[in-house]
Parts: C-alpha cells; sequence; structure tokens
C-alpha cells in the first residue's frame, strides 16, 4: 500500500571515464580489504563464536520493533498512522479498527491496529517511527531480525511485533526525557 508520495524516481546519470572502467572502485575496494587484513595480522582479529557469544552490541544500535504494552497490559498502538508518514522507506502498514467495550482490557485507547505489518526489508532502522508515535507504542530493540529464506517471511505483523504479556521488554534506557514524560 502506498501511504505517500514522497517516493522519488532516480534519474541514471550518465558515468564518468572512471566510473566506467570500475578500476579506481576496484583499488578502493582493495585498500580497504588490506587495511583489515594489516589490522587483524597485528591485532589479531575480533571473533565471536556466535551464536554461543553474541557479538556485543552498541547501545544505540537499532535492531528489530516492538509494539509496547501498557502496564496494564494494553496494546498502547491507537492506529493513528504517523509512523507509518513518518518512514522514509514506506515500510509500515496498518489497518484500524474501533474498539468494543468488550475489548477495554486489550486496547488502551478507543481505536487500535487490527493489523499491523512492518516490512523489514524495506526497513533501514532509522527510528523515525518511534520519534513520531505520540503513544509511546513503538520502539526498536537490540533484538535482531531473523534470518529468512523467502521475501513473505520478512513482513512483520503484530504476532512478532507485539510484545508478549510474560516477556516484557525494557525500552526505557531509549527513551529520551521527552518520550519518558509522553507515557502516561
Ligand atoms: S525504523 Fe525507520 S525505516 Fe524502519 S519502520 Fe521505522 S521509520 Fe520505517
Ligand atoms: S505505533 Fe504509534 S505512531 Fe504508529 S500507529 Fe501506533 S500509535 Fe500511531
Amino acid at each position: 500500500m502506498k501511504l505517500t508520495n514522497r517516493s522519488k524516481v532516480v534519474s541514471n546519470k550518465e558515468m564518468t571515464l572512471a566510473e566506467k572502467i570500475y578500476l579506481p572502485a576496484v583499488f578502493k575496494g582493495m585498500g580497504i580489504t588490506l587495511k583489515h587484513a594489516v589490522r587483524n595480522i597485528v591485532k589479531g582479529p575480533p571473533i565471536y563464536p556466535y551464536p554461543e557469544v553474541d557479538k556485543p552490541r552498541a547501545e544505540i544500535w537499532r535492531g528489530q520493533h516492538v509494539l509496547k504494552r501498557d502496564e496494564e497490559g494494553r496494546e498502547r498502538c491507537t492506529a493513528c498512522g504517523l509512523c507509518a508518514v513518518a518512514c522514509p522507506a514506506e515500510a509500515i502498514t496498518m489497518v484500524a479498527a474501533e474498539r468494543t467495550k468488550e475489548e477495554k482490557h486489550l486496547y488502551r485507547e478507543e481505536k487500535y491496529a487490527e493489523s499491523y505489518e512492518i516490512n523489514m526489508l524495506r526497513c533501514i532502522f532509522c527510528g523515525m517511527c518511534e520519534e513520531a508515535c505520540p503513544k509511546s507504542a513503538i520502539y526498536l530493540t537490540d533484538r535482531l531480525v531473523d534470518v529468512e529464506t523467502n521475501r513473505g517471511s520478512f513482513i512483520y505483523g503484530k504476532d512478532k511485533l507485539v510484545e508478549k504479556i510474560n516477556e516484557r521488554i525494557d525500552i526505557t534506557p531509549r527513551q529520551s526525557d521527552k518520550q519518558k514524560n509522553a507515557v502516561k
């Protein structure tokens, strides 16, 4: 589904002579390889026996998203669509629905996301969606997106995105002061 008109067609500009013969780019690539090879010989390669030992990730690492629940276990997302509009990769789609009286314990707001999908192949993990969310409902986490063997499996729905009720994910280290104050 196309949500915005911000995508642009990139023109194919004429390649320069250096680009046409590829050699400068090849030598540049070999230079980078050589630099790393020398560093590894001198310092020893940084080896992690994954999956037993995970490579340490930076605090600002942005991995797989989570759709948060509130302290009562209700889904925070109100399907306002701001994350989808903010997403530069147009990776987010959703369908909104009205909450019924019987569903008050499931959804925090009167409107909720009946379906919510992120195309992980499109996502560039920029974090704009969490910046845009007025309900502190979506955050990127330090989790890795699973390896898949077909493209369709990278479309993550609510089953993969919504926080499990008994496996809460602490996102407070990621929250800005503004976001912390916004959470009610
Ligand atoms: S992290 Fe960026 S690219 Fe990925 S879904 Fe959020 S806004 Fe879109
Ligand atoms: S995650 Fe946040 S911004 Fe996105 S639809 Fe839900 S409430 Fe709106």
